[in-house]
């Protein structure tokens, strides 16, 4: 596959790890200190430092985004007999977490615009679960592509049913909404530092709140629910989640260098709005939000207008060795949640079918992008 391994410099991919110099040093460093893993001074800095950034007192480092999304509705009681809301335009990790607790996800469906739960729907969702008595233990809320979700309008919601926020902020790091840090805003919110992200340990995720018991837990169930005790006591089910102390170390210079990472982003993004402005059918998943980090840029073609569909896009630029990627297949959409209840506006569906993701890393390089754009002006002058 043309895509893998030794084809890095031939291929543009989509969203590649940024390392570089900063990245050794550190690394270098925590590994010549001697405090490999699991604890160290690192893994203390790099929670701090997350912390700082989300605007929040507490940070729990874990191995992977997943495990915080886990840890966070376990700490707010998620467990058997109880639903979870769910946008349905998401990555399967988010409804997995849920499944993890034993509770049960209902999908929501998710704004036009931006495709992030859509908060009206989410009003009619909750009175409709509040009539039949159901126990709604967390809404979750995802920041797509690095744009967050309509808190301004999904929080009082959710405060009229008493209802908690888990924020899957696992794409946003680094973005903002009025005003306000992503991972702020739920009562306890998941960072994912996966290699694919705005930021990476390689592997690694961040679970953040400002809820210190909630965050104590969520560290004791991470180290095997451990309790203090020199001879392994144990008194409930406890899970290998932490962090190595070489990867936070990682993390602190990826953390170092998120601002710029994002600048980045955003000169890509740039790229592709001033190309697809004059395409009538064509618009940026999100628009110009500038608090989003700018993590993936989307775009969204209605084939009425353009005369061409995203795949035929897509088809383009691989054969010219661009990577790109369809929008998130629904979670209502998939075999695992075949019998899941949801509520539907046909909006997921549309961006699932229209939209495409195209490469947005900060990696890239002027003659990567440059090749990009290339490609679509050579598929848009043939379509004209
Ligand atoms: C990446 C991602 C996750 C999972 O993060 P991992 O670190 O890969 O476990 C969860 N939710 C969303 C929306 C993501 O994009």
């Amino acid at each position: 596959m043309a895509l893998a391994g030794t084809e890095h410099d031939q291929a543009v991919l989509l969203s590649a790890p940024d390392i570089g110099e900063l990245e050794q040093e550190y690394v270098l460093a925590a590994l010549r200190s001697g405090w490999v893993a699991p604890a160290g001074p690192d893994l203390d800095h790099f929670e701090r430092e997350i912390a700082r950034r989300a605007g929040v007192p507490h940070a729990v480092a874990v191995n992977s985004g997943t495990a915080a999304l886990h840890l966070a509705l376990e700490g707010v009681g998620a467990g058997p007999g109880d639903v979870v809301v769910v946008p349905t335009l998401t990555f399967a990790a988010t409804a997995n977490a849920v499944l993890y607790t034993g509770a049960t996800p209902v999908f929501a469906d998710c704004d036009r615009a931006t495709g992030n739960l859509d908060p009206e729907l989410l009003a009619g969702l909750l009175a409709d679960l509040d009539a039949e008595g159901a126990r709604v233990r967390a809404v979750t809320t995802v920041d797509l592509y690095g744009t967050c979700a309509d808190y301004s309008r999904i929080l009082p919601v959710c405060e009229r049913y008493g209802v908690p926020v888990v924020e899957d902020a696992a794409e946003s790091l680094g973005a903002a909404h009025a005003g306000r840090p992503a991972g702020s805003f739920g009562r306890a919110a998941a960072f994912s530092f996966n290699g694919n992200k705005i930021m990476t340990t390689s592997g690694g995720g961040m679970l953040v709140t400002a809820d210190s018991g909630l965050a104590d837990r969520a560290r004791y169930l991470a180290g095997q629910a451990r309790l203090p005790a020199e001879h392994y006591e144990h008194a409930e089910v406890g899970y290998n989640y932490r962090l190595s102390n070489v990867l936070a170390a990682l993390g602190r210079a990826q953390l170092a260098r998120l601002d710029a990472m994002m600048r980045r982003r955003r000169a890509v993004r740039d790229g592709y709005a001033e190309i697809f402005a004059p395409v009538d059918g064509v618009r940026l998943l999100g628009g110009d939000d500038p608090a989003g980090n700018c993590w993936l840029t989307v775009i969204v073609a209605d084939p009425d207008r353009t005369g061409w569909r995203a795949r035929d896009l897509a088809a383009h630029l691989r054969a010219g060795e661009v990577e790109t990627r369809p929008v998130f297949k629904p979670m209502h959409r998939q075999p695992l949640f075949a019998g899941a209840r949801s509520w539907l506006s046909g909006a997921a569906d549309a961006l699932f079918t229209n939209g495409l993701v195209l490469p947005s890393g900060s990696a890239l390089d002027r003659s990567q992008v440059d090749r990009v754009l290339d490609g679509i002006t050579g598929f848009l002058a043939g379509r004209r």
